[in-house]
């Protein structure tokens, strides 16, 4: 099985063309992880907002509804980077069609396991490998939950006054990070340059990559974008690489393909690139103060009202995903708009 072979093939790499960029190796890893299962929830690795609770996909979906209204309910594309199971896709949909709005679905994965799972729940939807392909023409709705923490991040590291790329080396079939080779000063952001030494910076250039597509798209074609995932306003010190296996950190260099590996986002180098690119950028704000502002405790009680046997396990999943010790603060959502679309709901200051 090719699953056994991957850190034999990493370490062959390794072997053969010296150590790796720690991009290729989370590329690699990760792209082995999701193409070998169904990762998510409670009997997955890890949990994430659609599977915790419907309340997320139809909030989303109103949300576009909202937009789509006030544009003039042009016919419209939805599309979704890394729909996992196909979760909040489904329950964005069938609340954007309660407002009468019936886009037509593309979604972005590279995974054979999730896409299998995709086919199930959206019959329908139209698959690409990558936002290369994606449709020209319509305006589009775009979401992006967890996506962007999966793609590979760049590191580089501080050596006494040196900046050095940080590389994968591998001992047998043990592998570590190592300080490669001398980067210049230059390509470190300048307010950066001073850090003492041993200070790591990372770098998303495929997150930025289809941050800059995905904006072009929107101001070609109109519509707007949703980025939801955990990160900061960077570029900044510090390491956020992780990997998680059985809802429990491991160490990112064990048994690389057989955790999920991710790093947070910087949404403000993301929102940059957008804006370079001519789209308008509102947020990042934490996902509970936005899901709250948009209807989260309304659209809770209203189902606890037509399940009240249900009532305490639809509270427990309001408070999971907008309590700030839980799912409130760690995420942040993002939009992205074509500049002549409305701004959609729940970035206002207050
Ligand atoms: N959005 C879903 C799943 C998040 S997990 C949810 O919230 O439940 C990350 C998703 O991104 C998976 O579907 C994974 O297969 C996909 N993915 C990761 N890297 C990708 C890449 N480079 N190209 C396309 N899809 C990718």
């Amino acid at each position: 099985m090719t699953e056994a072979l991957l850190p034999e093939r990493l370490a062959r790499a390794i072997t053969l063309g010296g150590p790796m960029p720690i991009s290729h190796y989370m590329a690699a890893a990760n792209a082995h992880y999701y193409a070998s299962r169904d990762p998510l929830g409670a009997r997955g690795d890890f949990v994430t907002a659609p599977e915790v609770s419907q309340m997320f996909g139809e909030l989303i979906g109103a949300w576009f509804a909202d937009i789509w209204s006030r544009a003039g309910k042009p016919d419209m594309a939805y599309v979704e980077l890394g729909p996992g199971r196909g979760t909040l896709a489904r329950d964005a949909l069938r609340a954007l069609k309660r407002f009468g709005c019936a886009p037509e679905i593309h979604l972005v994965e590279n995974s054979p396991a999730l896409r299998a799972v995709q086919q199930e729940a959206l019959p329908q939807a139209i698959w690409h490998d990558d936002v290369t392909s994606l449709p020209n023409g319509k305006p589009l709705m775009i979401v992006a939950n967890e996506f962007f923490d999966a793609l590979p991040v760049h590191q580089i590291i501080k050596r006494g006054e040196d900046w050095h790329e940080r590389l994968v080396a591998c001992q047998d079939i043990l592998f570590l990070p190592i300080a490669g080779k001398k980067v210049p000063e230059t390509i470190v952001p300048e307010p950066l340059r001073d850090a003492p030494s041993g200070s790591i910076i990372e770098s998303a250039p495929a997150g930025v990559a289809i941050a800059r597509a995905l904006a072009r798209l929107l101001v070609d074609n109109g519509g707007a974008a949703l980025i939801i995932d955990y990160g900061y306003n960077g570029p900044t010190i510090g390491e956020t690489l992780q990997a998680v296996k059985d809802h429990a950190p491991v160490n990112p260099f064990d048994a690389p393909g057989d955790h999920d590996l991710s790093a947070h986002v910087d949404f403000a180098t993301l929102g940059a690139m957008a804006q370079l690119t001519g789209a308008k950028q509102n947020g990042p704000v934490p996902q509970g103060a936005w899901l709250t502002a948009i209807g989260l405790n309304e659209r809770a009680e209203a189902l606890r009202r037509r399940q009240p046997d249900q009532a305490a396990s639809i509270e427990a999943q309001r408070v999971r995903l907008a309590d700030p010790r839980q799912m409130g603060s760690l995420f942040q959502v993002m939009a992205l708009a074509a500049p002549d679309w409305p701004d959609g709901a729940g970035f206002d200051d207050d």
